[in-house]
Parts: structure tokens; C-alpha cells; sequence
């Protein structure tokens, strides 16, 4: 008598054959071992298989957890470079006029909590019109981006700047007040002395307001006006010069001290 060997769904795999060195004959209760013992060879079978494939399902998860881990660290990745580009002027790399909207609203409202003086710095490219129009749009592009990389080499690292549009830029700087700012414009001037810009002889007029500190109905479109009105202040004053706008609105000209050309005087062409 040889039991079989049957799968827990109905499929014979053989059977069960015991050997001896001479021939028996089994009893009853015998032939319940051997039929017992059947079963449970089944059953190891079928465990053995059970566990053949829960370890390849496991493998299977994790090549899979593993490509999951893979897209979500370039995604995310893609998700950083998205947000930077999004925040980015194209031509001179610098923040764009919506990313410095923002940065000002928070720089504002971090200054205010912390009672720390915020400060704004405008700065306009002198005479850059002429110099486009008798060299061309992509000299001009070059002196954008000479210009930016000025703003970058000059700017302590938690000062925000920006392309605010045209031939305009901004730098937030936070936790400075006026003159620390000032300072930071005294550096742009020296650096654009320093700067060959050639073909065109370009130079800039900064204007500078601060708040020192924030105060509850202080907004940025006031400071971005206070800083306005002292920049259009040194573009009056001859051009190359940083204005501050101070206390109660009055306006200091700090005059250049290096000169490169006679581009600062306001009759220059270029
Ligand atoms: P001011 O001394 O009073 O600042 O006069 P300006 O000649 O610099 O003229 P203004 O600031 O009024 O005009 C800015 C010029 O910048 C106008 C335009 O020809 C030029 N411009 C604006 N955007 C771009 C740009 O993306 N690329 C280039 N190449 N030129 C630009
Ligand atoms: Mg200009």
C-alpha cells in the first residue's frame, strides 16, 4: 500500500512508498500512520513552496522599493530644480521680481518678530539705453550679467538679490540697517569702477531705504517707494552715486570716490 501524495488543491504528486528488506504486510493501524505520514509530507511540500515564494515576492518588493526610492530621490531633485528655475531670472541668474516679492514679505515679517532692521537696496544701470541701442541687445546682455555677477561677488549671505526688471536690481538685506547697506553699495560702485564692461561704460545709481526695525503697519511697497525716491535722488545727483533715504524721508548723496570716466556726469551719452 503506497498513499498518495496530494496537494491541498487536488493535484496528486506521487506517493508515499516505504521499503523493508523483506515483504509486510501493514495493519490498519498502520497504513493510518503511513497515511498520516503522507500528510505531512504534503504539508512540508507545500510549506517549503509556501516559502520559496513569500522569499521571492520578498525580493520582488524589494527591487521594487528600491526603484520607488530611486524615482522619488529624482523627483524630488526635479521638484528643487523646478522651484529654483521658477525663482530665477534667465539672463543675470538672480532672483526674479516674484521670488523678491516674496522674500520681501518674509524678510519683513522675520525682521519685525526678531526687532531687526531690514534694508532695501535699488540699483539702476546709467545710460544703459544708449549703450543697447548703438551696441546692440546682447552687449547689453553681457553688461546684465557683468552686472549680476558684481551683485553676487558683493553680498553677505543672507542678502537677497534680485533682477527687479530691465536694467534694474534689488538686493534685501535683512538684519542690516542703513549703513551696513550703504556699505554693501559702496562695494557695487567700487567693484563696477573695477569693471571693464567695454564696449559700453556702464555704471549704476543705488538708492537705499531701511527700516530699523519693522514696524506693525510698515509694509514693503513703502520701503520699495523710500527706496525709489532715493534711487531717482542719485540719478538726479549725476548718476554713480548711492542716495540714502533716511529719517523722515530726507535724502543723503554719498558721492563716488573713484571716477573711471566722465560717464557719471549727467551730459555723458554713454
Ligand atoms: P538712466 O541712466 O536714467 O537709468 O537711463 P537708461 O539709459 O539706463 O534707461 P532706462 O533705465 O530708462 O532704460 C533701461 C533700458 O534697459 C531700456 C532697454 O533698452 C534696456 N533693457 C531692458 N531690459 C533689457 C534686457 O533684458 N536686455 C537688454 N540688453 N536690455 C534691456
Ligand atoms: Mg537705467
Amino acid at each position: 500500500m503506497a498513499p498518495p501524495l496530494v496537494t491541498s488543491d487536488g493535484l496528486a504528486l506521487g506517493t508515499l512508498c516505504v521499503v523493508d528488506h523483506q515483504p509486510r504486510t501493514l495493519d490498519d493501524a498502520q497504513r493510518e500512520t503511513l497515511d498520516a505520514l503522507a500528510r505531512q509530507v504534503m504539508r512540508l511540500i507545500e510549506l517549503g513552496q509556501r516559502e520559496q515564494q513569500l522569499h521571492r515576492e520578498e525580493e520582488e518588493r524589494e527591487v521594487i522599493l528600491a526603484y520607488l526610492e530611486h524615482r522619488n530621490h529624482e523627483l524630488e531633485a526635479l521638484a528643487g530644480e523646478l522651484r529654483v528655475r521658477a525663482d530665477t531670472d534667465n539672463l543675470s541668474r538672480l532672483g526674479n521680481r516674484s521670488a523678491f516679492d516674496a522674500r520681501l514679505d518674509e524678510d519683513l515679517l522675520l525682521t519685525r518678530d526678531h526687532e531687526s532692521p531690514l534694508s532695501l537696496v535699488i540699483l539702476d544701470l546709467d545710460r544703459f539705453k544708449p549703450c543697447n541701442d548703438q551696441f546692440g541687445h546682447q552687449v547689453g546682455d553681457r553688461v546684465i550679467r557683468t552686472f549680476a555677477d558684481i551683485l553676487r561677488s558683493v553680498s553677505r549671505p543672507t542678502d537677497f538679490m534680485a533682477r527687479y526688471g530691465g536694467d534694474e536690481s534689488a538686493i534685501i538685506l535683512p538684519l542690516a540697517d542703513r549703513r551696513a547697506a550703504a556699505d554693501v553699495a559702496r562695494r557695487v560702485l567700487d567693484a563696477v569702477e573695477r569693471t571693464d564692461f567695454a564696449p559700453c561704460d556702464t555704471r549704476t545709481s543705488i538708492g537705499v531705504a531701511s527700516l530699523e526695525p519693522p514696524r506693525g503697519d510698515d509694509n514693503g511697497e513703502e520701503l520699495l517707494r523710500r527706496a525709489d525716491q532715493a534711487l531717482y535722488a542719485a540719478k538726479a545727483a549725476g548718476r554713480g552715486r548711492i542716495a540714502i533715504n533716511g529719517v523722515d524721508d530726507v535724502i543723503e548723496i554719498i558721492e563716488p570716490t573713484a571716477s573711471r570716466s566722465a560717464l557719471s556726469r549727467p551730459d555723458s551719452p554713454i
